[in-house]
């Protein structure tokens, strides 16, 4: 099967006069950097304004019940647009918990 991956490496492989090891290792890596952070909500600091939900480019931020803000691992690209936003300065960035877990 052909994927965007392999079209990748053949690319570098060709192209650079890379090996395919070395071609494949460099793209796990760049998938793997551009994944890794995501927003992180200091809960006990946040106002539930709501002002992250209102700029969030893809939805990965509620704030359940006017309790406080929850970002949703699998949809935060970790733009840190949010973060901008929070008039109370309480979201940060954070390595993200299910990269760390595939290594
Ligand atoms: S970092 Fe970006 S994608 Fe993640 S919750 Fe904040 S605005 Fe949304
Ligand atoms: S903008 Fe900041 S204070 Fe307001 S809900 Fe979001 S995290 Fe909480």
């Amino acid at each position: 099967m052909i994927t965007k991956l392999s079209i990748y490496v053949n690319q570098e492989a060709y192209t650079y006069k890379r090996s395919f090891a070395s071609a494949y290792k460099k793209m796990r890596r760049r998938k793997h950097m551009a994944a890794r952070k995501i927003a992180f909500v200091d809960e006990a600091q946040c106002v539930a304004c709501g002002s992250c939900i209102k700029v969030c480019p893809r939805g990965a931020i509620a704030v359940p019940n006017g309790i406080t803000a929850v970002v949703d691992e699998e949809k935060c690209v970790g733009c840190g647009i949010c973060a901008k936003a929070c008039p109370a300065s309480v979201i940060s960035s954070r390595e993200k918990q299910s990269e760390n877990k595939r290594g």
